[in-house]
């Protein structure tokens, strides 16, 4: 691994910043304290900052030399509302919330970066780097840029990363094209007549319909999408009913659709529609249909990608960086960066959980487990390649 010097001098640095935050975790659009931390530090290293896009969003802008061009490196921050069950001292002191996504990693990495550039400078153009709120479920990225962050800041592309527990530390993976997927929920009330139990014959059986509806759903997964195309939906939440002997007026389903292009979500939406209000209409029933898209899916420009698999070989070595992984179900919502501006999103091995320190939860060290910690031996690493990233992509002619 060839990693930087004076960031390997400010390993301990960065690891006081990462738990000092880890143990202090707010959950989105709340990371007051978290964005007072970073735009200090920030300033404290002569990087002047742009505040308030996204509420709590915090940008760093670190230019050098005259090029115009521009490139943006983005870490998010917000922690998720779940108990910690580590004991070990930088455990989360805030009640209820809890960084078990590696936020708090993602954001030392970013500071890491910042520091090392603003101080080196070995680069021509400019490098903002976006400390994003509310990514967990809050959609942070796209009101970023709603709140004009592409406008305020101009760039040619964008850069993101996540840590991956289970894949061993000093390695990458990325693959081109769809990455994360699109993900969406829905809300389907059927709308019956209650009635006695015992006079079924007196009711219109929301229980019935929606049974009904549950099972033809599946249909459209294995009948109407086509075989080569990847979508998931799963009804997790039924509810209907107070008693044994009432037939209620109404059932509600709720649950999740994820796929890896917009095309197929718009197929499994419409189609959803039709097999609900037609099977409602069959029974004498009517249906309150509600489809939320919540992230698209998350695309990796060729291009950049290239880019980014270089850039990670140069740092771990060819053997190190997997540059076809396998993509994943989950969803980012760097996938709306990744929208309106060509870019790359990475994963960073975390490790088996090895390093966790004395008084964790005996659990998995998986992300949005209640005993995952992020690995401090990552800081470098990831600090490392962001620093590489924007030195080469901007590189001094
Ligand atoms: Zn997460
Ligand atoms: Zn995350």
């Amino acid at each position: 691994m060839k990693l930087i010097d004076p960031i390997i001098q400010f390993h301990a640095e960065l690891q006081k910043i990462r738990r000092d935050i880890h143990a202090h975790p707010e959950l989105c659009y709340e990371e007051h304290r978290t964005s007072d931390v970073v735009a200090q530090k920030l300033q404290e290293w002569d990087i002047p900052v742009i505040r308030g896009l996204g509420g709590t969003g915090v940008v760093g802008i670190i230019k050098n030399g005259n090029s115009g061009r521009a490139i943006a490196l983005r870490a998010d921050i917000d922690a998720l509302p779940m108990q910690e069950t580590n004991t070990f001292p930088h455990a989360s002191k805030h009640e209820g919330k809890m960084h078990a996504c590696g936020h708090d990693g993602h954001t030392a990495m970013l500071l890491g970066a910042a520091h090392y550039l603003s101080q080196h400078r070995q680069f021509d153009g400019t490098v903002y780097v976006i400390f994003q709120p509310a990514e967990e479920g809050g959609g942070g990225a796209k009101r970023m840029i709603e709140d004009g962050l592409f406008e305020q800041c101009p760039v040619e592309a964008v850069f993101g990363m996540h840590n991956w527990p289970g894949v061993a530390v000093g390695t990458f993976g990325v693959t081109p094209g769809p990455m994360m997927a699109s993900s969406n929920e829905f809300e389907v009330t059927v709308k019956g007549k209650g009635s006695h139990a015992a006079q079924p014959h007196k009711s219109v059986d929301p229980i019935m319909v929606a049974v009904q509806i549950a099972q033809s759903w599946q249909t459209i997964i294995s009948r109407n999408k086509s075989p080569l195309d990847t979508a998931v939906l799963s009804i997790t939440q039924i509810h209907a009913g107070s008693a044994t002997n009432v037939i209620p007026d109404d059932a509600k389903l709720i649950g999740t659709v994820r796929g890896f292009t917009t095309e197929v979500i718009d197929l499994v939406e419409s189609r959803m529609r039709a097999v609900a209000e037609h099977t409602a209409a069959a029974f004498d029933a009517e249906v309150d249909f509600h489809f939320k898209r919540n992230y698209p899916p998350l695309i990796n420009h060729a291009k950049e990608t290239a880019f980014c698999v270089d850039v990670m070989r140069g740092v771990v070595g060819d053997a190190k960086v997997e540059a076809q992984v396998e993509p994943t179900m989950g969803a980012e919502d760097f996938a709306f960066m990744l929208q309106a501006k060509p870019g790359c999103y990475v994963f960073i091995g975390n490790g088996e959980g090895e390093h966790r320190d004395i008084g964790h939860g005996l659990g998995p060290c998986n992300l949005h487990n209640p005993s995952y910690d992020f690995n401090d031996d990552l800081l470098p690493i990831g600090a490392t390649y962001w620093v590489r990233l924007a030195e080469t992509y901007l590189a001094k002619t």
